[in-house]
């Protein structure tokens, strides 16, 4: 069967003001007749895809986007093809930290699939990419006739959630530099790739420290040859030296 979702409505980027994200609008995607990239949406049986065909549209996403504001309603899902969204808590004074990364092996928002009309949390493009996007209302529409996307979305949601509680736990007992080198290799395996279109201001925002940590951070990953920085993007040259520097975490995330 064909895969040909609708092609996502073009729009122009608007301010947002809090932090450096500043883009909340869906653009136009490239590539609207590839296969699904999403690993979820790609699993699914013929039968079911035709179900959720007529449905989707496929949108292009820019870094810095926000595609779910703290307390906003949950009114669309999305499942990535490439390029990494992640959750965060936002404090009163602006400061972020990153709770989960969500790349194509994944959908937001799983407390909308788990019933919640909104979450106290904001979920933003870190790497830019394309999606799948699906209203609210027609997914639990199609859902009693999918019984594989409903066991896929239920899995992925225990994940997720174990996710949050280990980057939560990470927050409290690891240093910043376990934490780095932690976030590159998930960064890496959510986009597939050994060149992570990150800047050290995008990690402190995900770390929730000061940028001249993360600088310190990435200095000591380079001389340890694990990686190398270039201007907007970090390098991952040796997975096992990243691995070995990298707070426990990793692995349990990975699981
Ligand atoms: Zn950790």
């Amino acid at each position: 069967m064909a895969w040909t979702p609708k092609i996502g409505p073009l729009s122009l980027p608007a301010k947002y003001p809090g932090n450096s994200y500043s883009v909340v609008t869906d653009g136009l995607a490239q590539n609207a007749h590839a296969p699904p990239g999403n690993g979820i949406i790609a699993g699914l049986p013929t039968e079911e895809l035709h179900h959720l065909q007529p449905h989707v549209q496929r949108v292009s996403w820019h870094r810095g986007q926000i595609l779910l504001e703290v307390a906003a309603p949950l009114d669309h899902f999305y499942f990535p093809e490439s390029g990494m969204v992640c959750t965060f808590a936002v404090m009163d004074d602006g400061r972020t930290v990153a709770l989960a990364a969500i790349g194509r092996e994944g959908f937001l928002d799983v407390a909308a699939f788990l019933g919640a009309e909104s979450v106290p949390l904001r979920a933003v493009v870190v790497i830019g990419g394309d999606a799948i996007k699906l209203s609210r209302v027609e997914l639990q529409r199609i859902l009693p006739v999918s019984p594989q996307l409903a066991a896929s979305l239920r899995r992925y949601s225990s994940s997720y959630l174990a996710q949050i509680a280990t980057h939560g736990a990470c927050h409290a007992l690891h240093n910043v530099p376990q934490r780095v080198a932690c976030w590159l290799l998930m960064v890496g395996d959510r986009t597939n790739s050994d060149l992570l279109a990150l800047t050290h201001e995008s990690l402190s925002e995900l770390l929730g420290c000061r940028r001249s940590s993360v600088t310190e951070s990435l200095a000591l990953l380079v001389n340890a040859g694990a990686i190398r920085c270039g201007r907007g993007q970090i390098g991952v040259l040796d997975h096992e030296r990243l691995a070995q520097q990298a707070c426990e975490c990793y692995e349990a995330i990975s699981k």
